[in-house]
């Protein structure tokens, strides 16, 4: 895709077909559509459907019926990372050849046996952070069978990664100490979803990233990896998640109920209300024109 001019606004929603767009995932998406409009930008749709196991057939058709009925409709084609594999590809091959990236033959029960040995405990949420048992200085494969391809992570004084996001504002994470160097290719041969969100974002020229604060921890890793491949990073906006009656993050795992087509202009309000967008409308129409008015912070 060409460079945009400069000062161009390119926003994206990035859902998982994994199932129907719920009330949390509609957050997202409304406010990546709204913040993309509220600058003149272009808005892009993007199914991020890499994760072959975890979709479900048909899903990314259904995402797109519910985005439209809420008048959310992207200004191209949507992409399909699962016909983007050469873009992955040629994105591993240049963090191979700058010594960026390296093959890894460690299991789960290896990372978890070496972290107990170090006395790290697994965070009760957390991954596992890789200890570097792989890392070619440390003895590489040893003979084993390479399984994941990893990115390296700073470690030491510059592991601390600095960002800021336009919502929660200052935020930082030790990339050494709670991620450690990260799979980019999986053991199943599928590519991470790091790696390919950040070529996606950089090969579409996307500016702003709005997306679910749930993605929050994943953006120094995706920020590491814009700096490794040399591409520009683009600003970031994490929005409110939407808990049920129980205080848990609504999800398509935990069957939140799926956005109605049908009842689109209290869709919309329900997730406005979350993004604290209250504007008086009796159409879908009508409550977008208004809600562009919003301003979401710089
Ligand atoms: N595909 C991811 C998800 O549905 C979103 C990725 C992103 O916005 O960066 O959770």
């Amino acid at each position: 895709m060409n460079a945009p001019a400069p000062g161009v606004y390119i926003g994206r929603f990035a859902p998982s077909p994994t199932g129907p767009l719920h009330a949390g995932s509609l957050v997202a998406a409304l406010a990546s559509w709204l913040d993309a409009r509220a600058h003149g930008g272009r808005w892009l749709v993007r199914i991020e459907d890499v994760d072959t196991p975890r979709c479900v057939p048909g899903a990314d058709q259904v995402i797109l019926g519910q985005l439209a009925a809420l008048g959310l409709v992207a200004d191209e084609p949507p992409v399909y990372q699962s016909q983007r594999g050469p873009l992955y590809q040629a994105a591993l091959g240049a963090l191979v050849a700058r010594n960026l990236a390296y093959p890894c033959a460690c299991t789960r029960a290896d990372i978890a046996q070496a972290n107990a040995a170090l006395g790290l405990l697994k965070p009760r949420h957390g991954e596992l952070v890789y200890p570097g048992t792989c890392r070619p200085e440390n003895g590489g494969l040893r003979g084993r069978a390479p399984r994941a391809w990893r990115l390296r992570v700073p470690h030491g004084s510059t592991a601390r990664w600095d960002w800021h996001d336009r919502r929660l504002g200052a935020q930082t994470q030790a990339l050494d100490s709670t991620v450690g160097d990260f799979v980019i290719r999986r053991a199943d041969g599928l590519w991470a979803y790091q790696l390919a969100v950040v070529v996606d974002d950089a090969e579409q020229h996307i500016t702003h990233v709005v997306r679910g604060e749930d993605l929050a921890d994943n953006t120094p890793r995706q920020q590491w990896l814009q700096q490794c491949l040399g591409v520009p990073t683009p600003s970031y906006l994490h929005t409110p998640l939407v808990v049920d009656a129980h205080g848990e993050k609504l999800s398509k795992q935990h069957g939140a109920p799926a956005v109605q087509a049908s009842r689109a202009l209290s869709e919309l309000r329900r997730a406005g209300q979350s993004l604290g967008i209250e504007v008086a409308a009796d159409s879908v129409e009508g409550w977008l024109k208004s809600a562009t008015l919003y301003r979401f912070p710089d």
